[in-house]
């Protein structure tokens, strides 16, 4: 899925007054931050795992380019990291002088399979595959993955199997049989930061502050409860964040998770933070413990799939005569896929006059809401069938009174409408009790980082 073709076409600026101001980037990398110390070994892959406590030291500085007196603030996070085993991280030692042979896993290729080209007898094989825990890993291979292999004479010396960029598995022969260790590949984990402000679109500005399409796109999902995207976006709006890379051998691997973000919009300031649970659950709170969740999806229809929005009040094209607005119509090519946008109960689905195909959902007591013009419903959908938030209900479409595809939204409470683009959501569930203090703790730092970066970004602004 193309994501930027999308963005880039339904983002317009809207306020017409603003004066033109270059969007302000920033992005710094703190220095290199914590080694995740990974450990080798196989009892680690055999063993549930522990949470080991430990320090993650950030220290970051003004880069040396802005010329300012050097800053250094020392902040200590909590960082759970698997247990330390005390394996080495280098490789065994090999048989010297002995080249490796290569074999890339084809599809539906075995162990044996592989054994069998390379004319390694079977014995070796059940020798390998039974030597340790480590042999087994060599039974779920992948098409595309890479085994090396050092061969005398056909007798077997060792294996190298790279089982991912971070992980690789050796396995060598001692005597008659074969012994086996997985190398852990470090994975340094830096603490990135980037801003900016919008000009044209959340994809544009982000991508000009060297952000991924998959981090912009988890930056909307953050604020998207809260924030409509497709509509709401004005020039001048900001962004800020703290995220995660990871990279291995100074070689970037991928994006980690969104720590802390803020988003300003029309003059709103949204403020995030990650926070993982005890049982390992993450899940994105306000700074006062709310969950960012709200219990309604503001749009029902993806951000990024919607094209434009028509007015609220406006001279019915097929009626031909004025007559108020009752909901949100949001274009989108037929066919595009309408969510539940809270969980409830079908209390219709049918063809509604005007409305064409038509389901309305009632959620808890006081709140229905309705989605118009589909083109068709989703199957197993019907009346009195439960919906979870997010679920599918029904696909964009022109049935009814509409003239071109779109979805018609109406949000009501107690019967009457509200603006779905406005109306105050009910919160998800807040953080639970237990975690208050812990969450206080990690929230407190990663958003005094958030707001570091942002002083020291301003700082250089001013300098220019
Ligand atoms: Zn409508």
């Amino acid at each position: 899925m193309n994501y930027s073709s999308y963005l880039n076409r339904d983002y317009k600026p809207h306020a017409a007054g603003d004066t033109k101001r270059p969007p302000r980037l920033h992005r710094k990398h703190l220095h290199l931050l914590a080694i995740f110390s990974v450990t080798a070994g196989l009892v680690a892959l055999f063993s549930p795992s522990h949470d080991a406590e430990a320090t993650r030291q950030i220290t970051q500085q003004a880069s040396p380019a802005s010329g300012q007196v050097a800053r250094e603030e020392i902040l200590d996070l909590p960082l759970p990291l698997p247990q330390q085993l005390g394996k080495s991280r280098s490789e065994p030692r090999q048989p010297q002088d002995l080249p490796w042979k290569s074999v890339t896993v084809r599809s539906g290729d075995s162990l044996s399979l592989i054994f069998s080209r390379l004319e390694l007898s079977p014995q070796q094989l059940h020798a390998v595959v039974e030597a340790d825990e480590g042999g087994k890993l060599l039974t779920a291979l992948r098409p595309g993955q890479k085994l090396h292999f050092q061969i005398e004479e056909n007798t077997l010396q060792a294996i190298k199997y790279i089982i991912s960029p971070e992980r690789s598995l050796y396995v060598t022969r001692k005597g008659e049989s074969f012994n086996s260790n997985v190398i852990e590949h470090p994975v340094e984990i830096r603490l990135t930061h980037a801003s900016g402000g919008i000009d044209s679109s959340l994809y544009q500005s982000g991508s000009e502050a060297g952000l991924s399409d998959n981090i912009i796109m988890e930056l909307a999902n953050i604020f998207g409860w809260d924030v409509d995207f497709a509509l709401d976006i004005r020039k001048g709006d900001q962004f800020a964040l703290l995220f995660e890379e990871h990279y291995l051998d100074g070689d970037k691997l991928r994006d980690g998770k969104i720590l802390a973000a803020e988003f300003t919009n029309r003059g709103n300031t949204y403020r995030a933070v990650l926070f993982t649970n005890a049982e390992g659950q993450s899940q994105y709170y306000s700074p006062e413990g709310k969950s960012m969740r709200k219990a309604f999806l503001r749009s029902p229809v993806d951000f990024h799939r919607i094209s434009s929005k028509f007015t609220r009040e406006r001279y019915h094209p097929v009626l031909g005569k004025k007559r108020p607005h009752r909901g949100v119509d949001y274009a989108a090519a037929t066919g595009t896929p309408i969510k539940a946008a809270g969980d409830g109960k079908v209390i219709f689905r049918g063809v509604k006059g005007g409305y064409g195909r038509t389901v309305v959902l009632q959620h808890g007591g006081s709140i229905t809401t309705l989605y118009a013009h589909l083109s068709n419903f989703r199957r197993g959908v019907g009346n009195g069938s439960r919906v979870k938030q997010g679920q599918v209900i029904g696909y964009v479409g022109q049935s009814g009174l509409a003239t071109g595809p779109h979805l018609h939204y109406e949000f009501r409470i107690n019967g009457a409408h509200r603006n779905p683009l406005t109306v105050k959501l009910p919160d998800a569930e807040p953080l639970p009790a237990k975690y208050r203090e812990e969450f206080a703790q990690q929230s407190g730092q990663l958003l005094a980082q958030l707001d570091l970066f942002k002083r020291v970004q301003l700082a250089e602004a001013g300098e220019q």
